[in-house]
């Protein structure tokens, strides 16, 4: 099944582990070109002049990675990847993202804008490890996607991406129900 891009994760470092989709079920890379990157940052809300080449779609994906890696761990209460948080610390030192008011919009302005939006994502990724943030990082049990929870008792299971991941999972119960009732 093909998705197109999500932002239902809870965070801009989620939401772009998320694009390599159902990562624990049935993984599907969702930015394979350059052209595919551009287009998940400009839905990302990131609408700077771009140039991105192979090489900028590297580094893309290993913060993604490694982002992936580390909150992963953390979700399992695993050992921190040191290589991940390597990758993360690197990046996030570079950020230089500066907010400024232009015709009643705030942009983020940069005179390196890729690099500060590869900053921006791990810096998001490093302050998901906070306490109170971390606590309600979760894994979706149906598809494996990582998430945030942000709901007020703080008990949800599924991702709430189009994959329909709750939905699944109750057709599924309802069904051995009915199949145990049968057998009964
Ligand atoms: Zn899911």
């Amino acid at each position: 099944m093909t998705r197109s891009f999500e932002f239902t994760a809870g965070s801009p470092a989620l939401n772009f582990i998320d694009t390599i989709s159902a990562r624990g079920r049935d993984p599907v890379e969702l930015i394979v070109t350059p052209d595919d990157l551009s287009r998940w940052l400009n839905l990302a809300g990131f609408k700077q002049d771009f140039l991105i080449g192979l090489e900028q779609l590297q580094n893309a994906r290993d913060v993604r990675e490694a982002a992936n890696d580390v909150l992963a761990a953390a979700v399992d209460l695993k050992a921190l990847p040191e290589s991940g948080v390597y990758t993360l610390n690197i990046w996030s030192a570079g950020q230089d993202f500066r907010p400024q008011l232009r015709n009643g919009d705030i942009v983020l302005v940069s005179e390196r804008p890729f690099e500060s939006v590869l900053a921006h994502i791990s810096a998001d990724a490093l302050l998901m490890l906070r306490s109170d943030k971390v606590e309600r990082l979760r894994r979706c049990t149906e598809c494996g996607m990582l998430f945030f929870d942000q709901s007020r008792p703080g008990k949800r299971r599924w991702c709430s991406s189009s994959s329909g991941c709750g939905n699944r999972a109750k057709v599924r119960r309802h069904r051995e129900r009915k199949r145990l009732e049968g057998n009964a």
